[in-house]
């Protein structure tokens, strides 16, 4: 089978497994050649749980983890598997890339796919990790879900992406056409905003964290992390003052609880702000696109520009693991976001925020790398591959 992008609206329907690969081999280098360059090799976590492992921040975790700090790597996610004549979704190739990667490295790697969200799957993974790790030093938690079927009601519970209180109109951007045009995003209802916080908020980090606890599984100074986005004025009406920020604002709330919980272990628990970037979860939201197409020109041109890996890479060698104490800020949580948030990239981003149009898209706004970093995500554009290579979407030999 040779594969092509087949793009619906935000998501692409077709993955391709040597561009995954590649991927995820790109990541592997750039961690190398970092913890390389790090002055001896850190002191760092080595039996990591990944919750959200197949993509976008949660796969850069595992890729940290284990090649940085020669972690042992259990990771979770919900991804489909091929069938005859289509391909698997991005996040599969990627485990299984992951996954090869470690082993001729030495590395226990072990995936398990299924709904994060319901108490099988926890216990599945206590079960991988009593036979395999013994115990955990680090859970992180970075799930991104459209939905979720509460483990105790049994109540599927949705997701909404919609502003608070009023109608808001805003320039959004159809990346596919390139055109930049208004559109009016109706508020949510109360059930929405509730639904949207019981499913990316802070209660399923939490049964994952008692969970674990109850069984014995969480080493002494166990840490967890949960990501999290801010954002400035621009998005926050659509985002932070939202139904996301509301779901957000309650893992805060779920992390202070946790920092309790972990007391008798001497562990953490910690929200960790981090910078808008091209995922799968993150392109779905409107307004975003565009402002990530102002933000990447933006930063590339002050010489900031980071991706996925080369957050997560930082975030553990200068926060995480870097033996000082970690700068939190007045919600205790740790930050990323600095350079996105910096006063002159963000005077820029709003300086042009109001000029932005589809014909000059090209000139204030870094369209292409925006497109170039959503087939990235599935397996596409990346160098070295053969595109036209006829492959087998079934193996798993990547
Ligand atoms: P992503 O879409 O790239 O990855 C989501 C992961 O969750 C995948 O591994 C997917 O398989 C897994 N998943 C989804 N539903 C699941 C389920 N029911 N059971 C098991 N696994 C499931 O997402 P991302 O953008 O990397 O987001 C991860 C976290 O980072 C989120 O909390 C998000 O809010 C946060 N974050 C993202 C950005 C951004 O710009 N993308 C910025 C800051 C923070």
């Amino acid at each position: 089978m040779i594969i092509k992008p087949r793009i619906r609206g935000f998501i692409c329907t077709t993955a391709h497994p040597k561009g995954c690969a590649a991927n995820v081999d790109q990541q592997i280098a750039y961690v190398r050649e970092q913890f390389a360059d790090a002055a001896g090799s850190p002191e760092g976590p080595k039996r990591v749980l990944v919750v959200g492992a197949s993509g976008g921040y949660g796969l850069s975790s595992r890729i940290v983890s284990a090649f940085g700090y020669g972690a042992q790597t259990l990771g979770v996610s919900f991804e489909k598997p091929p069938t005859a004549g289509k391909t698997a979704t991005a996040g599969w190739y990627n485990n299984h890339a992951f996954e090869n990667r470690a082993r001729d490295a030495g590395l226990y790697a072990h995936t398990i796919d299924g709904d994060a969200f319901s108490d099988e799957l926890k216990q599945q993974v206590i079960e991988a990790i009593r036979a395999d790790m013994g115990q955990i030093d680090l859970l992180v938690y970075s799930l991104a879900s459209p939905v979720r079927t509460h483990p105790k009601t049994g109540v599927t519970h949705r997701s909404h992406i919609k502003p608070l209180g009023d109608t808001y109109r805003v320039k959004t951007l159809n990346v596919d056409k390139g055109d930049v045009y208004d559109v009016e995003l109706e508020p949510a209802t109360e059930e929405e905003t509730a639904g949207t916080v019981a499913v990316m908020g802070g209660e399923d980090w939490e049964f994952w964290i008692d969970a674990l606890s109850e069984a014995g599984v969480l080493a002494q100074g166990f840490k967890t992390v949960s990501y999290t986005y801010l954002g400035s004025e621009i998005t926050w009406p659509i985002y932070w003052h939202a139904t996301l920020g509301k779901a957000k604002e309650d893992l805060d709330r779920a992390a202070g609880a946790l920092r309790q919980r972990l007391k008798g272990l001497d562990g953490d628990a910690r929200v960790v702000a981090l910078k808008a970037v091209v995922t799968q979860a993150s392109s779905a939201i409107p307004v975003v696109p565009l402002y990530m197409t102002l933000l990447l020109h933006v930063m590339k041109k002050a010489g900031l520009h980071e991706d996925c890996i080369h957050q997560i890479t930082r975030l553990f060698l200068t926060r995480l693991y870097d033996g000082d104490d970690v700068p939190l800020d007045d919600a205790e949580r740790i930050r990323l976001d600095d350079w996105e948030l910096r006063e002159d990239i963000q005077a820029e981003v709003k300086r042009r925020w109001p000029e932005i149009t589809s014909e000059n898209l090209h000139e204030l706004a870094d369209i292409d790398g925006f497109r170039h970093d959503f087939l990235k995500i599935f397996g596409f554009g990346l160098p070295g591959v053969d595109y036209d290579e006829d492959l087998d979407p079934t193996s798993t030999a990547i």
